[in-house]
């Protein structure tokens, strides 16, 4: 696959910001300018001058743009949604090497607003998958009741779940079932 570290590190961003929304796990959880400020923090994001309410509303649209890139009936869907996102936002690739990373591209404006910060980085994200034919690893947990999204990025693409205590969890013991099943057929056999 033809998807570099700086969009896999790109795409965790992007599942976690996704991952924030109401719809996403039941309640909002950025709230306010001091969660927003929190996830700006956590997530390592550069040149974000402070905050305001209406870096808050925009960080909000964004993110239920972001996630129809998600339910895109067809590439050709994802392709439109990725390129308005990333319109709107206007990007300007520069090459820079902060904080003592290696040389990578900013595609977001110098000192932009946070919304058009993560909408020119996370909808070049997306651009890199959709140009890779990769979509259909952008991906809604299977369990029941969860509505997280993913990004998966295995070999085989054989991920299901998200990486919520719970989904992630429930991996595991399917996993383990798995082996013991295995193990008791070996034994049978
Ligand atoms: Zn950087
Ligand atoms: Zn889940």
């Amino acid at each position: 696959m033809l998807i570099t570290h700086d969009t896999e590190c790109a795409l965790s961003i992007l599942v976690e910001l996704l991952n924030t929304a109401p719809e996403a796990c039941g309640s909002e959880q950025l709230p306010d300018i001091a969660a927003l400020d929190g996830f700006v923090v956590r997530q390592e994001i550069s040149e974000i001058d402070s905050l305001t309410a209406q870096d808050l509303t925009a960080v909000h649209a964004l993110r239920g743009r972001l996630r129809d890139v998600f339910a895109a009936g067809s590439t050709a869907e994802a392709a439109e949604q990725v390129n308005a996102v990333v319109a709107a936002a206007g990007t300007t690739p520069r090459l820079t090497n902060h904080d003592h990373h290696g040389w990578h591209i900013h595609y977001f404006a110098p000192h932009a607003a946070i919304g058009d910060h993560l909408a020119a980085e996370l909808g070049m994200a997306l651009a890199f998958i959709v140009m890779a034919g990769e979509r259909e690893r952008l991906r809604n947990c299977e369990a029941p009741d969860c509505a997280r999204v993913f990004v998966d990025l295995s070999r085989n693409r054989s991920r299901r779940y998200c990486d919520s205590r719970t989904c992630g969890n429930r991996l595991h013991v399917a996993a383990y079932r798995a082996r013991q099943r295995s193990a008791e057929a070996v034994t049978a056999g």
